[in-house]
Order: C-alpha cells, then sequence, then structure tokens
C-alpha cells in the first residue's frame, strides 16, 4: 500500500481541518490498519506505538490515583513493569493466578490469554462476574484465535510487534474497545501522551493482517506437533502449550538452557514471538526467578516441521 508519511495536512479551502491535520492526532496509513483490526476484532481499533504504549494508554484513560489494577501472574515481564512505573502516582499492582476469580478489590483486571510465557489462560466466567474494567491481552492468541470482547473484555490490547505483523520489523501495539467513549480516552490519551504509531509500522500491520488468517493455523499445525514431540523427548521435563498459535514452552534441566538455547541453528536465539521465522530463548534471563531456570521459550515460525524438529533434536541432544 502507498505509506503516506506526511506529518501535516492542508486545511480545505474554508481554512478548515479535513480528516487529517497532525501525524500524531491521526493518519491516513493508521487509520486503514484500525479499520482493518477493529473488523476483526468486532470494535474500535487504535494503533499506538508499541504494545508498551497501548498499555500506558490503558493506564491514563481508565486508572485514577489509587486504582488498584490485578495484574495476570505469569503475564508479559513488561506489563507489570509498566503499571508499576505508575506506583509512585498512587496506582496498585496486584498479580493473580489468572485461572481463578479476581481480587474483589480490584477496579482493573487486566489478563492475558494465553500468558507469556507461562501460558495460563484466564477464567472467563469469573472475569465477567468481575465487574471491573477488564483489560485482555491478546497479543498470542490474535484475532484469529480470539473475541476477547465477546469473551467479556472492555478493551483488548496487543502488540502488533508479533503475530499481527509477523514479520519482526514493526514495533506497533493496538487496542481494541466497543464503548465509543473509551475509545476517544485511549485516543486522548494517544495524542496528548504521545503514543501515536509511525506510518511505516502501521503499513506493516496492514500487510501483516493480510496474511494473519492463513499464517496462524499454520504457526499452530507446526506448534502442536513439535509440542507433541518434546512431550516425549527424554531432556524435556515438562512442555507448556496452549493447544492454539505458535508459542510452545518446555523445561529442560536448568544447567542445560543455555546450551540448548545455542545450539539450534535453523531456530534463532533471540526475543521476541510472533514472526514467521522460529526463534527461541531463556526466559529466566529476563524475568529471574518468577520463571523457571530451565524454560525455554520457543516461538514457532512457518519453516517445515521435520526441519524444525531435526534443529530442536540436535540441540536437546546438548543438554547432559
Ligand atoms: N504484551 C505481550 C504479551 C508481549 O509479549 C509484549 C512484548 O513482548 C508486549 C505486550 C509489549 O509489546 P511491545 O514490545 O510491542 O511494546
Amino acid at each position: 500500500m502507498q505509506v503516506d508519511r506526511s506529518t501535516v495536512w492542508l486545511y480545505d479551502e474554508h481554512g478548515e481541518p479535513g480528516p487529517f491535520v497532525y501525524q500524531r492526532y491521526a493518519h491516513p496509513t493508521a487509520a486503514e490498519a484500525e479499520r482493518r483490526l477493529g473488523a476483526l476484532d468486532g470494535g474500535e481499533a487504535l494503533v499506538f506505538g508499541s504494545g508498551t504504549s497501548a498499555a500506558t494508554a490503558v493506564v491514563f484513560s481508565f486508572c485514577r490515583p489509587g486504582a488498584t489494577v490485578a495484574l495476570a501472574e505469569g503475564a508479559y515481564f513488561g506489563t507489570g513493569v509498566t503499571l508499576r512505573r505508575f506506583e509512585p502516582w498512587g496506582l496498585r499492582v496486584v498479580e493473580y493466578d489468572q485461572t481463578k476469580p479476581p481480587p474483589p478489590e480490584a477496579d482493573v483486571v487486566w489478563v492475558e490469554a494465553p500468558a507469556n510465557p507461562l501460558l495460563s489462560l484466564p477464567d472467563w466466567q469469573a472475569v465477567r462476574g468481575h465487574g471491573g474494567l477488564v483489560v485482555c491481552d491478546a497479543t498470542i492468541s490474535t484475532p484469529v484465535y480470539l473475541r476477547a470482547l465477546d469473551e467479556g473484555a472492555d478493551v483488548v490490547l496487543y502488540s502488533g510487534t508479533k503475530y499481527l505483523t509477523g514479520h519482526g520489523d514493526a514495533l506497533i501495539g493496538a487496542t481494541v474497545t466497543r464503548d465509543p467513549e473509551r475509545t476517544r480516552a485511549l485516543w486522548e490519551a494517544r495524542l496528548q501522551v504521545g503514543l501515536s504509531a509511525a506510518p511505516d509500522a502501521a503499513a506493516s500491520l496492514v500487510k501483516g493482517l493480510e496474511t494473519l488468517a492463513v499464517r496462524m493455523p499454520r504457526h499452530t499445525e507446526t506448534a502442536r506437533e513439535l509440542a507433541r514431540r518434546l512431550e516425549a523427548h527424554p531432556a524435556v521435563l515438562r512442555v507448556r502449550y496452549p493447544g492454539y498459535s505458535g508459542v510452545v514452552c518446555f523445561d529442560v534441566a536448568a544447567d542445560d538452557v543455555r546450551a540448548v538455547e545455542t545450539g539450534t541453528s535453523l531456530i534463532r536465539n533471540q526475543t521476541s514471538l510472533g514472526g514467521v521465522t522460529s526463534s527461541l530463548e531463556s526466559r529466566w534471563r529476563w524475568e529471574g526467578d518468577r520463571i523457571p531456570r530451565g524454560l525455554v521459550r520457543l516461538s514457532v515460525g512457518l519453516e517445515d516441521v521435520e526441519a524444525l524438529w531435526a534443529d530442536l533434536e540436535e540441540a536437546l541432544a546438548r543438554s547432559s
């Protein structure tokens, strides 16, 4: 698609602003990405500079000083870090097991479906019955596997850096809501705090969404097969896999994790997930003891399943 990188647009012949004025407010490429993502989720989407910017906009829009956010344990490490940045302004952050009912005192229930990297899923019935604002990070599910607004979320959040763009070449985030007032609040936060997405990243999102429905089942098919084979491998102590999408986490002995993560050649030893090329890494490196020392997070790409398995087997053979 044609990317309009303008930061400003002309007023009309009467001197009035048109739909696009200044890039931080809105721009045509973001508007197109938002139209497409909103249609997939059945709501109104907004794109942000990153998933983290989207989370920041949620806090500025819906959390007042003194508010309690109940965050799913084992959710993306950085989300807790971002939320705790607001503690000096009076935000209270508590973590809870999202397979159980959220703490009754929470003003905001922040679930992740599935949590990255522990891959637990929220108890939707308990979340729906809670009464607080429900935020669901659906980065790993994507709208192909989860329409979180239909499950009871008030705000869906994505790191579009992952599956939605899919090629590891764009940092972008998004929210989707069904309530125009909430969309307006998020839009104002984006504008006033400076959280907008760049046009090139928005263009990557448009392109990524064009192939999302084809990529996701292939990620699932390959990940499911690798999870099955990993389960049976003697060097693997535990496999976590939610049954869909492309993230499989497996535990090896703590002393072996470095040998395994550096032992692949097709699968890249790097962070992030959701790309067409497979990658893996130890999460303990980043998250410390909240994560098992031997946990390896594998993001299964679109390569041939046999080639991926051969690569994994070779790396696992290096474990003692
Ligand atoms: N949510 C999840 C589940 C993630 O995995 C990540 C990044 O790893 C984020 C949010 C943050 O997104 P970004 O890196 O685009 O800011």
